[in-house]
This record gives structure tokens, sequence and C-alpha cells, in this order.
């Protein structure tokens, strides 16, 4: 949960680092972490990038599993994906994106997570459109694949490596990608 916040606007690596930083002090816990004052927050999430910011984002994450679920984790990952998704996107600073990757790698729920590599991949093979918004993506993969958390995770990691390796920005490398074969 605390990744997918910090994983806005910056790379894995810078991630880790804050991730780990908050390891070092043993805060990766929802009670120790809650405790903190925003700006002490911020401090241990520094190297993950815009860390003001992302630590009210996480604070507030915190207050909602407070609120809606009395601090407890638990509740939380057995909660409804509709009723947890509807909660997530109720905190202040989390989209669609970061909601749907905490259903899916904390609490293990078959939701399919759409992101940037994903949009460029789907549409330069006219799957769609070019302008297109989160959900028409979302939908679109989930209809195609089985209810299986396992398997999204697995195809967004793919997604991700591909687009990194071949379906660059500018230059895409499509003689060299294994997604060839399915240009149209
Ligand atoms: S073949 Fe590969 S590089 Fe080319 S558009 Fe498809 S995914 Fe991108």
């Amino acid at each position: 949960m605390v990744g997918a916040v910090l994983t806005q606007n910056t790379n894995w690596t810078n991630v880790t680092k804050a991730i780990d930083n908050l390891r070092r002090a043993e805060l990766l816990d929802y009670s120790r972490l809650f405790r903190l004052s925003v700006d002490q927050l911020a401090e241990y999430i520094r190297p993950s990038g815009y860390y003001n910011i992302k630590a009210g984002r996480l604070h507030n994450l915190l207050e909602m599993i407070d609120s809606c679920y009395g601090g407890k984790l638990d509740r939380f990952f057995s909660d409804e994906i509709e009723q947890a998704r509807e909660n997530l996107l109720s905190v202040k600073g989390v989209g669609p994106e970061t909601a749907d990757s905490i259903l899916l790698y904390a609490c293990g729920q078959p939701v399919f997570v759409i992101d940037a590599y994903t949009h460029r991949v789907l549409s330069r093979h006219n799957l769609v459109e070019e302008v297109t918004d989160y959900h028409t993506m979302q939908e679109m993969m989930m209809d195609h694949l089985p209810a299986d958390a396992q398997l999204y995770n697995e195809f967004h990691a793919l997604f991700v490596l591909v687009a990194k390796q071949f379906c660059k920005k500018t230059k895409p490398l499509c003689d060299k990608c294994p997604l060839r074969e399915f240009n149209l």
C-alpha cells in the first residue's frame, strides 16, 4: 500500500529507498506509521520525490483505514472489491491506478491495473482508442481475461516490461518486440 502511493510520478528504485528507510526504522506497521506526523513521515520517504505531498496522501490513506475499518488492515483486505475501491477513491490523492494497485497487490483482488505503459501498447495495437479513459481500458482487459489476481499481476508486469524494453515512447522497436506478430 505504501509502495502504491510512493510510486506516483517516480521510478521504483526511488520507492524502494524510501521503503527501506521505513523498514530500517521498523515503521512498516499500520499503527506505528499512523502515529507519525505528516512531517516525520515526509522525512522518511524523502527519496521517493514529492515527499511532502506523498506523506499527506499516505496519512490520508491511513486515516481512511482508521475511519472505515477501525484501523484493522485485515478488515480492509477482506472487504468487497467495490466497497474497498469506493473507500480508496474517497482518499484525497488516490486515483484509479493507485486504488487498483492496492486492490490487486495488497488485497489480492482480481482487479486489472491500467497505467501509461498499458495504454501505450493497447492503443498502438488499436485495441483501444488513443484518447480513452481508465475504466474503458480496464473493462476491455477484464472482459477478455478470467478474473485471476495472479494472472493480472503477471500481465501488468509484462506490459511494463514490453513497454520499457520495446514499446518506447518515441521510437518503438517493433522489429525486435515479441508482440510484433500482433501488430495491426
Ligand atoms: S510490436 Fe511491440 S514495440 Fe511495436 S507497437 Fe507493439 S508492443 Fe509496441
